[in-house]
């Protein structure tokens, strides 16, 4: 067993980790308190290939491989977790399904533009009444000559505000419930009959550009399908299995900033006489931290591996969503602890780690379901 990063994967993690610190960690504060998505960083992201990262060079990505996406992603959230979400998405929920489920043609068309970050992606999937149960998607597509007809509207669409492009869901088959199911692409600024609207008053993550997707008769071209008629569903499911390494890596990314400021703040903060680190209670506190982080660490690379090397990763996955947000949000919850009132206030970053990472338990599937996720694959007949 080899431990060690390749010349490549430390060669991008170090190019991510040079943007986060220079580019993205001195904004963070300002694109959360603004709610403004960074349109900057994401064109400093595209020319670093990064945007594009693991889609193949013939569709103008950089084909990196999943360990160097996780660990390029673990040094954006680091900095940002709007940014680490943002590129997670474009990434994992818009390349990743045109990639693996698309045409040539839809891949030239739409897939190299969202590569070379000339267009920003995302993936339409929730509804009101359609969550952790997806199988209750309720948009409807309705074939009308050379085009289909969508009606419907989907929540919480993470750069819903910002997105050119995006992978949705939608009933074909309104009879056959889940299996009724198909995917498309949709041409978000040159459809007729679809609009957007912001849904900013959120906890955390606020520059990612969350918003409402709605199409009232939108009209897309027949061959925007994609993959299988029918399949959508499964494509969905499919597609987040890798988001979730992409989850994990953004929890972690914060997670490991958390500790950074931890450490930092525990070596300066003086109470009786010294520094507080040389109290037992904050040093159980971050070495308990570090250790469940570097763990998370491994359950992401372990997972980003099996993708790599074209074994089964579904389960390794959500257990690093799940494990890897769980620690996350604990951690956060101690470095406020640790910082006493000062993080309580936004004058440390703290206040907003534990504001952001909260999120990473909730979507892409709830921890609920990576708990359903994992034992429906240890339960499994061989
Ligand atoms: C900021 C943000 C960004 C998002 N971005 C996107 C995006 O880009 N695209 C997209 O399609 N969606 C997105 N989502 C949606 C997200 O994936 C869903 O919110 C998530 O899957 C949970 O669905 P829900 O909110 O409807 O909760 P519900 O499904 O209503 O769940 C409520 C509670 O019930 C629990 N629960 C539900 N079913 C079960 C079960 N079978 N067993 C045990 N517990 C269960 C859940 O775990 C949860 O605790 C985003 C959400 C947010 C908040």
């Amino acid at each position: 067993m080899d431990f060690a990063l390749t010349e490549e994967q430390r060669m991008i993690q170090d190019t991510a980790r040079r943007l986060a610190e220079k580019e993205i960690k001195p904004v963070a504060a300002a694109l959360d308190a603004e709610i403004r998505f960074p349109d900057e960083i994401c064109r400093r992201m595209a020319e670093l290939g990064l945007l594009g990262g693991t889609v193949s060079p013939e569709y103008d990505g950089s084909g990196m491989d999943y360990v160097s996406y996780a660990l390029a992603l673990m040094e954006i959230s680091k900095a940002c977790a709007s940014c680490g979400c943002i590129l997670a998405t474009h990434n994992s929920l818009f390349c990743y399904p045109v990639s693996a489920f698309g045409t040539e043609e839809q891949k030239k068309k739409y897939l190299a533009p969202a590569a070379r970050g000339e267009k920003i992606g995302c993936f339409g999937l929730t509804e009101p009444g359609a969550g952790s149960d997806a199988g209750g998607v309720r948009t409807k597509a309705v074939e009308d000559g050379d085009s289909w007809i969508l009606n419907g509207g989907k929540i919480f669409i993470t750069n819903g505000m910002a997105a050119s492009l995006c992978c949705l869901a939608a009933l074909t088959e309104p009879d056959q419930g889940a299996r009724g199911i198909s995917s498309f692409i949709v041409d978000l600024d040159n459809t007729p009959g679809f609009s957007r609207r912001p849904m900013e008053n959120k906890l955390g993550i606020k520059a990612s550009g969350t918003a409402e997707l709605i199409f009232e008769d939108a009209r897309i071209p027949k061959e925007n399908l994609l993959g299988v008629r029918g399949n959508g569903l499964r494509q969905m499911l499919t597609t987040l299995d890798g988001g979730r390494i992409g989850i994990a890596s953004q929890a972690v990314g914060v997670g490991k900033a958390i500790i950074e400021e931890a450490i930092e703040y525990a070596q300066t903060r003086e109470q009786f006489g010294g520094p507080i680190a040389k109290f037992q209670a904050i040093q159980f506190k971050l070495a308990d931290m570090a250790t469940q982080m570097d763990a998370a660490e491994l359950l992401i690379l372990r997972a980003a591996w099996r993708a790599d090397n074209g074994l089964s990763y579904e389960k390794e996955a959500a257990m690093a969503k799940m494990y890897g947000s769980d620690v996350a949000m604990h951690a956060a919850v101690e470095g406020i602890q640790i910082l006493g009132g000062y993080g309580y206030f936004n004058e440390y970053p703290m206040e907003r780690h534990l504001r952001d990472i909260k999120i990473t338990q909730i979507y892409e599937g709830t921890n609920e379901i990576q708990r359903l996720v994992i034992a429906r694959n240890l339960l499994k007949k061989k």
